[in-house]
């Protein structure tokens, strides 16, 4: 043993001492002794106690290290650095095309029932009462719906919701440009996240149905009220309905969208929203569910820059509104969530998380850890030779 180790093995040792007598001591080892016995510990694929673990550590120049039979030393830091980088990866698979698909349905009434009519939506032969989805995506692939009937007032009624007019493709392919949304970070942030990737494609799609309200000579059509924040604002003059936006209409334009979305849309998204969450951390280790706000920020303004604008620095201003509407209960949850993770790690991972969260707690763990193992071996020592207190 070092010089340097053997006085940190003394001062361990004091530091247990100085605040117990000898018969505390003894029931502070009787009381850790199962625990450092049963707990195994591998290095090297050899398998060990964690008492023998602590007793064959050695302290040396300026780090821990696990001295093996052979007499090598392993660094425990550096084993606590293992595993993890193997992990990061993320399932990034890179799409080289994109699909799109258009799905008809076809609208009909149901037949009357005392005077009621139901409207009938079918796809693919399938018919169903529920309002399908206008538009979706997936992977590699974004679908989107065109409606048709015979009867001329359903076709009539839901014109509104075909791509001409509701500009769903924008909103989705804007998801798609999204996808990595995937990434890991903290539950809290990847929730946020979710709701600012509608905001995102919602502005996409709002950015595209001026477009087309412009090219068809202000037809009112093509703004139909969906966000009734762009017509208010071009029949007052505050943004224009053609040529590029100003910052100040860039600034009017996400702000209401925001204000437009948390009121319309944050009700109807929140449990899918948040089934997003858990289903994209599912795999992802204790480590990387801690919240990493510059990961956010890099990955977050990319999705704001939409048609040659950036909405990211108003929106930027804006997000912890989302952030700070998460209830209590679901704090708890993803707090549980999050706890499960670090129980799942291996012990050198749970060491490698004190080291990282606070270097001094990790010298203390490992100090104190390491002074118990040598107390309890004492104890035992002590008890087999009969010896005396
Ligand atoms: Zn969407």
């Amino acid at each position: 043993m070092s010089k340097r180790a053997r006085k940190i093995r003394s001062f361990a040792g004091a530091l247990l001492l100085g605040v117990s007598g000898f018969a505390l001591l003894h029931n502070y080892a009787e009381s850790r002794a199962d625990e450092f016995n049963n707990t195994q510990v591998i290095v090297n694929d050899k398998k060990m106690s964690l008492e023998n673990f602590y007793c064959n550590l050695d302290y040396n120049n300026g780090g821990w290290q696990y001295i093996g039979d052979d007499g090598k030393a392993i660094s425990v830091d550096s084993l606590c650095d293992g595993g993890y980088r193997e992990r990061l990866k993320i399932d990034n698979q890179k799409c080289s095309a994109l699909k799109v698909k258009v799905d008809t349905i076809f609208l009909s009434y149901s037949n009357d029932k005392k005077g009621k009519r139901e409207v009938i939506y079918t796809i693919d032969g399938k018919s169903t009462s529920r309002i399908p989805k206008l538009g979706y995506n997936l992977r590699n692939e974004v679908g989107i719906r065109h409606f048709v009937s015979d009867n001329s007032d359903l076709a009539e009624k839901f014109e509104f919701c075909n791509e001409e007019y509701f500009c769903t493709f924008s909103h989705e392919l804007r998801h798609f440009h999204n996808r990595d949304i995937c990434g890991w970070n903290s539950y809290e942030i990847k929730y946020m996240e979710c709701c600012l990737d509608e905001i995102s494609a919602e502005l996409a799609q709002a950015l595209e149905k001026v477009k087309r309200y412009n090219t068809h000579d202000g037809d009112e059509k093509y703004l139909g009220g969906r966000y009734s924040f762009l017509d208010e604002g071009i029949k007052d003059g505050t943004i224009r309905s053609s040529g590029r936006f100003d910052k100040g209409e860039e600034k009017y334009i996400a702000d209401k969208m925001f204000n437009w979305w948390l009121e319309k849309m944050y009700a109807i998204y929140d449990s899918i929203n948040n089934e997003r969450t858990i289903h994209f951390l599912e795999s992802a280790p204790y480590k990387e569910v801690r919240p990493n706000w510059k990961k956010h920020e890099k990955l977050v303004s990319e999705w704001f820059k939409i048609d040659g604008y950036d909405f990211w620095p108003y929106i930027k201003k804006r997000e912890k509104e989302i952030f700070d509407k998460i209830s209590a209960e679901r704090r708890t949850e993803y707090k549980r969530l999050t706890n499960e993770k670090f129980n799942n790690l291996t012990y050198f991972e749970k060491l490698e998380e004190l080291k990282n969260i606070k270097r001094e707690h990790y010298q203390q763990k490992i100090m104190k850890d390491y002074a118990t193992a040598q107390l309890i071996r004492f104890m035992r020592l002590n008890k087999k030779s009969g010896g005396k207190n």
